[in-house]
């Protein structure tokens, strides 16, 4: 009997992991608002609906066998609501401990997990002396709702405290890395190799893997994203993003209870990529070896490529070991993930120096658009 996985959120993440259970086997469903959105066009029963819309979500439940989410934020009373019909993994108790920085933080300080300072910020005199950043306490991705404050006087005058935040003290940091484990229905864990991640503008801008780091950084990483899981209670993928200092010392900076964009070079860099082993975590399905095949780098392509028209393609042909991924987003704007390319292998090295070199060749090679008309000359 073919069984359905019914996916909350349908971009790029939700896209990803429907193809990865197609590839097992399963049908797929997803709930998205926008009825243009990656995951809808390509699974078997696509809804589009309101997050918030309860009626939806039963609907989404009704033809799945088990439901996952690609997105944190997804409302809780949905995925209540939803869990109340069928397996939803990961459990709502999960995102209801990640959804709100400032619950995430005091979550993680309850455990015991190093962070940076950090208390909350609904006004100006909340906002410490040195410098810190405030972050809105829900709905920020990307660096969105974010603000680096030199004291209450510029975090008064940024506007970011119109809803509330949590600030946190800046941590001088050498490297950012990741950890992306995928936590079983019984308990049992993989784990990828340890991600180096490099944002731009708060935006993640490329990942090699493995990260170069000091192999004890690398299992004190390691152990802390596991004790992480189980304490969450976790199931599927988790994300854990942490900050290097140069003292070896690492610190949590945030989690995401899901796929990952700093685990997209499991794509084609391991035998099981990230959105297959989230698949099989929470169907329930035995999880093979994850099978690193080697040195990995991913990055990012944002909307800003597209600025003179969509990139020629062709500039990629015949790179060894290079993979594209385009998300079929119908409009490309400044920031937006449209896609993102891995190479994997000998090569990786070399791109991960050439990156820069690469995207200002695509951003050369696109299309200019056609002439807007001129009004006047009409
Ligand atoms: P995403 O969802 O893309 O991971 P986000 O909007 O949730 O991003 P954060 O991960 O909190 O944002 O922050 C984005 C980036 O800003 C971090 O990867 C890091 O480079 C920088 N940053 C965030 N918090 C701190 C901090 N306390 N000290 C130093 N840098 C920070
Ligand atoms: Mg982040």
């Amino acid at each position: 009997m073919t069984r359905t996985l019914g996916v909350f959120g349908g971009g790029q993440l939700g896209a990803l992991t429907a193809e990865a259970a197609k590839g097992l086997g399963w049908r797929t469903a997803a709930l998205d608002p926008d009825p243009s959105a990656p995951a809808l066009k390509l699974v078997d029963v696509p809804i589009a609906g309101k997050l918030d819309d309860l009626s939806a979500a039963r609907r989404l439940a009704e033809a799945s066998d088990v439901l996952t989410l690609e997105w944190e934020l997804i409302p809780l009373p949905t995925l209540e609501e939803a869990a109340r019909l069928k397996p939803l993994f990961p459990a709502p108790s999960v995102l209801a401990n990640i959804q709100d920085r400032l619950v995430q933080r005091r979550f993680l300080e309850k455990n015991g997990f190093p962070q940076t300072e950090f208390g909350p910020a609904e006004a100006a005199a909340d906002v410490p002396r040195y410098p810190a950043i405030l972050k809105r306490r829900t709905h920020g991705y990307d660096g969105k709702g974010q603000f680096r404050a030199d004291g209450a006087a510029s975090a008064e005058a940024s506007g970011v405290l119109a809803a509330p935040c949590v600030w946190e003290k800046i941590v001088p940091f050498e490297k950012e890395i990741s950890v992306i484990l995928a936590r079983g229905r019984d308990g049992a864990v993989a784990v990828f190799p340890v991600a180096e991640n490099l944002h731009r503008a708060g935006i993640l801008h490329a990942t090699r893997a493995p990260a170069e780091i000091d192999p004890s950084v690398a299992e004190t990483a390691v152990a802390l994203a596991k004790r992480i899981a189980e304490a969450l209670g976790h199931v599927g993928v988790l994300a854990v993003e942490m900050f290097l200092r140069a003292d070896g010392s690492l610190l949590v900076n945030e989690i995401a209870p899901r796929v990952h964009n700093s685990g997209h070079y499991t794509l084609g860099g391991c035998a099981v990529s990230q959105f297959e082993a989230h698949v099989r975590a929470v169907c329930g399905l035995p999880l093979p070896p994850l099978a690193p095949k080697g040195p990995a780098v991913m990055v990012n392509l944002l909307g800003d490529l597209w600025t003179g028209g969509e990139p020629d393609w062709r500039a990629l042909d015949g790179v060894p070991g290079l993979a594209l991924h385009l998300y079929g987003k119908a409009s490309a704007r400044p920031g937006r993930k449209m896609g993102h390319y891995t190479v994997v292998g000998a090569a990786a090295a070399e791109e991960w120096r050439r990156a820069d070199e690469r995207l200002s060749a695509l951003a050369a090679s696109a299309r200019p658009r056609p002439a807007a008309p001129n009004p006047r000359r009409a």
